[in-house]
């Protein structure tokens, strides 16, 4: 998925291991990083400074960086077609 796709205006980005949290509107967000770059290439630059960011080629245990806004549409989306089996 990319950048332009993303569902909301507003991008919500968190980090489960270093408790990073950020928000961002999507269209600054365009204007900085451009409408094509990938969401799991965004997530990394957003999370420029995450020490897991920085340690990654160390360890593997790499940043936890995500969209919680995202997992939930993916998360209500399956419940849709889930029902929709039944
Ligand atoms: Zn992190």
């Amino acid at each position: 998925m990319k950048l332009n796709d993303y569902p909301l205006q507003t991008i919500n980005v968190s980090c489960r291991k270093c408790d990073r949290r950020g928000r961002y509107t999507k269209k600054k967000l365009i204007e900085r990083y451009g409408a094509d770059i990938a969401l799991s290439d965004l997530r990394l630059l957003i999370a420029d400074g995450c020490s897991r960011i920085t340690n990654h080629q160390l360890g593997t245990d790499p940043c936890g960086a995500m969209y919680p806004d995202l997992l939930y549409l993916f998360d209500a989306s399956k419940d849709v077609q889930g029902s929709e089996e039944d």
